[in-house]
């Protein structure tokens, strides 16, 4: 894992040292069986993937100015569950990190993944998992000031923004499959205004109905 993340370090990937410390202490081959340390999204089943380390770095790295104790994050389509560890370390396992996974057993997996070497986080309750889809996103933890996207929306689902706390950063691919998708920050200020800024284009797995993912979109 550490000469993974010194490469991500040594291309300008990984920028802080919060984010470098974070994914060092998540081991991302507890999250899949394939390639872990290699910088490439892995399969997971049911069309999901488990993303790059470097797009976890880049997300980090941009909710990173974000992250302060005892804050609560949403991560939508949490998948392996990876990045809502990570996501945990970053504020130092204080506040709540609530992940939300449409796919039973991919949810199910989740809880298993993080409780290999992370269960004090699913028993302190500092890591939430919840099966459900997640474009409602979780009302009962909100405001959140953090929130990830793991999965491309066609728009950003106006419940997310809703849930989204004052100085808050939710950062989202939006777009459709097989088309151009690009990462937005949308962030709500002091007065509760949104401002959105579109960062870069990449490649994810569609926010979408758990039959439609099932059946290959
Ligand atoms: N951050 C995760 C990304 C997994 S891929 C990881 O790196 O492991 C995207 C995930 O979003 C998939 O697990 C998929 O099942 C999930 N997903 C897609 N649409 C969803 C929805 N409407 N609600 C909840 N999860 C969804």
């Amino acid at each position: 894992m550490k000469k993974l993340l010194d490469k991500l370090k040594s291309e300008k990937v990984i920028k802080s040292d919060l984010v470098y410390n974070a994914m060092l202490k998540v081991d991302r081959g507890d999250f899949t069986n394939s390639y872990p340390y290699y910088d490439s999204p892995q399969r997971i089943g049911f069309n999901a993937t488990i993303s790059a380390p470097h797009m976890h770095a880049y997300a980090l790295e941009y909710l990173a100015p974000y992250c302060s104790e005892k804050i609560h994050i949403l991560d939508v389509g949490s998948g392996s569950g990876y990045l809502t560890a990570a996501l945990s370390k970053m504020i130092n396992d204080t506040g709540v990190v609530v992940g939300i996974e449409h796919i039973d057993d991919l949810y199910k997996k989740s809880i298993e993944n993080i409780s290999k070497h992370h269960k004090n986080l699913l028993d302190n309750k500092k890591v939430i998992l919840i099966n459900n889809d997640g474009r409602e996103g979780v009302k009962d933890y909100a405001p959140y000031k953090i929130i990830h996207v793991g999965a491309a929306a066609e728009t950003i689902p106006q419940h997310l923004i809703d849930q989204l706390d004052k100085n808050g950063r939710m950062f989202i691919p939006v777009g459709k499959a097989n088309e151009d998708q690009w990462i937005y920050l949308v962030d709500k200020d002091e007065k509760g205004e949104i401002n959105k800024q579109k960062i870069m284009c990449v490649s994810y797995v569609p926010l979408t109905d758990k039959k439609k993912q099932l059946k290959g979109y």
